[in-house]
């Protein structure tokens, strides 16, 4: 039998044959990747000729190919269609990409040719792009120890590996406690609910294998379950288990990995001479330092939590209108807010959703790209990894760009959230490579041979995941470590969180929001409500997401706190939390911070990067419209082909001409008079 995953893909566009490909295959390929890229980094190191950019930093470039490549299967289906076995991969091979990754920054012939390079820069005649590239790989290289010496080296080893493991730890007990809570409802139970949450509450039913309907931790049901259950003690149970999740105790429980993974984030910073993790963090950020984040966030905290204080009395008040009365809490919230919502704005969700079909919607996400930047989308049939996963073909001018394939249901084996990844980037080097793209979302699945119905909230989500898509497809540099999304991570929320500006543009909705039965358009009156209820509850949304941006930027500012759960509380009570509104994400299911190291010190970087977004589409608006071409090709020009080539504050200011200020996010959430 030969290992598919070793085999040269003779498929359509390289795409990875799915449908070949067995579990028991990856232990075998990843042994045997990881050995050829050992030897391509070896060969590196000891290559007796001098350094030369080519030799040296072009070969680190393409080195590891082969493990990449496989890589890029393994995680497509480790997060999206996991199981015991890929659990098991996942947690065997996270030490030995750690240990691998170590060794290439702690192999000291490679880095002496890196430096020689570096200190002789001047004199090599690079491009900036290739100027731009050693810089990375020199700071790369400087940041994971290259320069620590002695017991200081082991020892940054021995902590990155076991933060890797933790890491893995930790998203996995998440995902069991996401899989194992599940509320059984009787018929008196669904009071309140409209059909399509008693629809997908049906499905997370027979997904278990349950006769009734069932609530579940996954976004798509708890959220419309908590703005619509009447049940005031149902709401209760089921969203103290929503924000339990990874507290539960026992083996599942993520309290001590959190206080374990910043206390060792802290002493790799001091390794290598950072006086704490968020100054080692914000070094390579837009941001830069952590002052300059926590000025951000205090200028927005306070307008958002005026406002936030100020619908809390209404929804109280609404509350003990209703003979509940209580405090409100942060199981009220959701439904007096729906209920407020539909009288004041009367905007009834469980009315626009016929509206918003999956389908159309993917429709109109291509129809805008079609729009500014000339994209063609058609159908591939290709085997995939799971049945619900679609494929297309992405061309400009009948020339091939990207292979783009959406991954749009929730299910047990998926972890929660939205995303976008790339099993294969662009690059130059060594022949054009063209990427290969996913969009994952967790919408819930329709019953059979029904049309898939999102929200609102689930559209935009899939316009910001594919705005994150274009970023990798238009992606047009030489060198991969460069390319696509690989930008700064305060930056690279930009092109997601600003595609989602388009969903909002009338003539789109009027196109593609048709109605899943008779066709017809939305109605007029309710697209206008629908627009104008865009910023409805944000001071709710930006207070829920600040708390979660200040208490990860505390986390790792100075010392690692002793009992984290202890330092949020502190850190709540200090910003006056209001008391109805929970964190977005609190610590024992913060994925994005303690998952990896992705997002921590650094989740601040979704308001950071709206700040731009905010100010990008106000440029559109200026220059006669949402669609205007020159716009257009200036953002793809500087940002969305030009991945990591330039520094982001450089890419910004040669699009717009100049740095946005806070005041555009504040007038697009509709807080600019609060506070
Ligand atoms: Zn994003």
């Amino acid at each position: 039998m030969t290992n598919a995953l070793l085999s040269d893909w003779s498929t359509p566009f390289g795409l990875p044959p799915f449908d070949a490909i067995k579990d028991a295959d990856f232990a075998p390929a990843f042994d045997a990747a990881m050995d050829q890229a050992r030897a391509e980094i070896a060969a590196i190191a000891d290559n007796p000729a001098a350094p030369t950019f080519t030799n040296t930093i072009e070969a680190l470039e393409l080195a590891g190919e082969r493990l990449d490549r496989m890589l890029g299967v393994f995680y497509a289906l480790a997060g999206t269609d996991s199981n015991e076995a890929r659990e098991a991969l996942q947690r065997a091979f996270a030490p030995k990409l750690s240990a691998y990754s170590s060794e290439i920054t702690l192999n000291a012939g490679l880095f002496e040719r890196i430096e020689a390079l570096w200190q002789g820069r001047d004199a090599l005649g690079l491009t900036p792009e290739q100027a731009r590239v050693l810089m990375l790989t020199r700071r790369g290289f400087v940041r994971a120890g290259a320069q620590v010496q002695g017991a200081g080296r082991d020892r940054l080893t021995a902590v990155k590996s076991r933060l890797a493991v933790l890491g893995t730890q930790f998203s996995q007990n998440l995902l069991g406690d996401e899989r194992d809570w599940f509320m059984e409802l009787s018929d008196a139970d669904l009071a309140g609910l409209p059909d399509f949450v008693v629809t997908a509450a049906r499905a997370a039913g027979q997904d278990k294998g349950l006769a009734g309907p069932v609530i579940t931790l996954s976004r798509s049901i708890i959220v419309p379950f908590l703005q619509f259950s009447t049940r005031r003690d149902l709401r209760e149970r089921a969203r103290r288990a929503w924000v339990a999740r990874g507290a539960n105790g026992g083996q599942t429980d993520n309290r001590a990995i959190a206080a374990e993974i910043l206390t060792l984030r802290h002493e790799r910073a001091q390794l290598l001479g950072y006086a704490d993790f968020a100054s080692y963090k914000l070094e390579t950020e837009m941001a830069g330092t952590p002052g300059r984040v926590r000025d951000l966030l205090m200028q927005v905290w306070a307008p958002a939590k005026a406002a936030a204080q100020a619908d809390a009395a209404v929804l109280e008040q609404m509350m003990h209108a209703d003979g509940v009365n209580a405090r409100l809490e942060p199981w009220d919230w959701r439904f007096y807010s729906e209920k407020r919502r539909r009288a004041e704005h009367d905007l009834d969700e469980a009315a626009i959703k016929p509206y918003l079909q999956l389908d159309r919607m993917i429709e109109a996400a291509f129809d805008v790209a079609h729009r500014l930047f000339g994209l063609d989308f058609a159908p591939l049939d290709v085997p995939l990894y799971h049945p619900d996963a679609r494929a297309w073909e992405v061309t400009r001018g009948g020339r091939h760009m990207a292979v783009f394939i959406g991954d749009y249901f929730a299910r047990g084996s998926k972890r929660s959230g939205a995303w976008c990844s790339a099993s294969r980037s662009q690059r130059k080097l060594g022949g054009e490579v063209r990427p290969i793209v996913h969009n994952v979302c967790n919408f819930a699945k329709p019953a059979a041979g029904q049309p898939a119905l999102l929200s609102y909230d689930d559209a935009r989500t899939l316009f910001h995941e594919f705005g994150h898509a274009l970023h990798q497809m238009l992606s047009d540099v030489t060198y991969p470590s460069i390319s696509g999304t690989s930008v700064a991570r305060d930056f690279v929320e930009l092109p997601s969180q600003l595609y989602e500006h388009w969903l909002e543009v009338p003539q789109v909705l009027a196109q593609f929001a048709t109605h899943a039965e008779t066709g017809a358009p939305m109605p007029r009156d309710m697209l206008e409500r629908l627009l104008a209820a865009a910023t409805y509850d944000m001071g709710f949304q930006t207070v829920e997401y600040v708390a979660s941006a200040m208490v990860d930027l505390a986390f790792h500012e100075g010392a690692p706190p002793a009992d984290p759960m202890v330092a949020q509380a502190q850190v709540l009570e200090q910003m006056g939390m209001p008391h109805a509104i929970g964190m977005r994400h609190a610590t024992p299911h913060f994925a994005h911070v303690f998952s990896g190291d992705g997002y921590s010190a650094g989740y601040y970087s979704y308001m950071w990067s709206e700040v731009m977004d905010a100010d990008a589409f106000a440029a559109f608006e200026e220059a006669g419209g949402p669609f205007d071409a020159a716009t257009a090709k200036r953002l793809e020009r500087f940002i969305l082909s030009a991945g990591g080539s330039a520094e982001a504050e450089v890419l910004y200011t040669e699009f717009r001409g100049r740095m946005p200020g806070v005041q555009a996010l504040l007038k697009g959430r509709g807080l600019a008079g609060a506070a």
